[in-house]
């Protein structure tokens, strides 16, 4: 099938939620080097919304994938035991706060999980907090509760009266503004270190470490979303590292399978000592497969300090592209190798995301006019530099 067939075939039935697509069918991938259908090459700098940290073809994924299936077991339910989903769970306990976790499918059943587990902890405890505050601009999925927590009206607007009920937004890095915001039925402060989506917003550390100690003094829980910047992207396994503030959850996707679906919440002891048998659960979620890769994925990076690697490059990059002398660049922002460059409102991100295609790279956009870039960690300082040539070109 060539790509009008392909378009034509999308067009008429696939829901219309994606509307037009950027005019690529990737069909081949190697390293950070995706394939069309017509054999042309296109550096990466966004690894599928910043879920390939090993780009493709990656040995650890692709080894781990093949091994499994030839096992013959993709899937078992959770009724029985799941080996390296046992060990993938103890691998993330042993380099995080966490004391336990619980996977599922993505970022949003992941976050999901997180407010059901906060509810749970007070319900537990005899307490009637159950309200869930999260910021303006955020972004913490797309299921009822995680569109109720995402503040912003262009996802929330179709789907009112949002559900669950006790979800409101606040303005982010404002702490005055939470101040104001809790009550007595405050039960938890739900926020990305960084806003992904939003626009590539690092917090302001102050703001946190003021979050943090404001949870502790109102017996509220602290649950971080790093589905976008976890799993080493920004510099550290997860973000909150980095800023020395520690949830009492943690949310995790997106980098976690290197290109398979799954996701995990992440608790301390404290919060888990609250959860049940049959509080929650999953067909799919924690499932063999998904686990085996991502298990591979997580130990390959734990033993080539893909930490260090993330801060080292997205330190070079940032720097190329602040130093790109271009009077439609209005700031270079983010951490590690999660980068947001904003634009000038002349100049629309994603007018610069097509001409970076047309001339061979993958980036993306947030919102406000930002474009975002998420390489695959692996990527090499030849290829930042290609990108960095191809922006200031594109900018033109
Ligand atoms: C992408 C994202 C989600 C949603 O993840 P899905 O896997 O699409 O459900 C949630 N939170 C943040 C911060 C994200 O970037």
């Amino acid at each position: 099938m060539n790509l009008s067939e392909i378009k034509a075939l999308d067009k008429e039935n696939f829901l219309g939620v994606f509307g037009e697509r950027l005019p690529v069918c990737f069909v081949r991938g190697e390293g950070c080097t995706l394939y069309d259908q017509d054999g042309k090459a296109y550096t990466d700098l966004f690894a599928g919304i910043a879920v390939n940290a090993l780009g493709y073809n990656h040995p650890a994924v692709t080894g781990a994938l093949v091994a499994q299936a030839q096992s013959g077991i993709l899937h078992t339910s959770n009724l029985y035991y799941v080996q390296p989903q046992a060990e993938l769970a103890a691998l993330l306990c042993e380099n995080t706060f966490a004391d336990r976790v619980f996977f599922g499918n993505s970022g949003a059943e992941a976050n999901e999980g997180a407010m059901k587990l906060a509810r749970k902890y007070f319900y537990a405890h005899g307490s009637k907090r159950y309200k869930i505050i999260s910021a303006d601009h955020s972004f913490h999925g797309r299921t009822l509760a995680t569109v109720a927590a995402t503040g912003h009206d262009y996802y929330q607007a179709p789907y009112r009266p949002l559900l669950p009920q006790g979800l409101s937004q606040v303005p982010y890095n404002d702490i005055d503004a939470l101040k104001a915001a809790i009550d007595d039925e405050t039960a938890a402060i739900l926020l990305e270190p960084i806003q992904g989506e939003g626009g590539v917003t690092p917090a302001d550390p102050k703001y946190l470490k003021a979050v943090r100690a404001l949870c502790d003094e109102n017996d509220m829980l602290l649950i971080f979303d790093e589905v976008q910047t976890g799993v080493h992207r920004t510099g550290s396994l997860y973000c909150y590292q980095q800023y020395g503030v520690v949830p009492d959850i943690m949310t995790s996707a997106k980098g976690l399978g290197c290109g398979v679906a799954i996701g995990a919440v992440l608790a301390s002891d404290k919060v888990a000592s609250a959860i049940s048998i049959g509080d929650h659960g999953s067909t799919f979620g924690g499932n063999t497969l998904a686990c085996a890769v991502a298990l591979s994925a997580m130990r390959y990076m734990l033993a080539h300090d893909f930490s260090a690697m993330a801060k080292e490059k997205g330190a070079y990059l940032m720097g190329a592209l602040k130093a790109i002398d271009s009077d439609k660049i209005v700031e270079v922002r983010g951490m590690g190798m999660l980068i947001g460059v904003q634009l000038a409102d002349s100049c629309a991100a994603s007018g610069i995301v097509r001409k970076l295609l047309e001339r061979g790279f993958v980036a993306g956009t947030a919102s406000g006019n930002v474009l975002r870039i998420a390489p695959p960690l692996i990527i090499e300082k030849e290829q930042m530099d290609a990108f960095t040539a191809a922006l200031t070109d594109a900018l033109k």
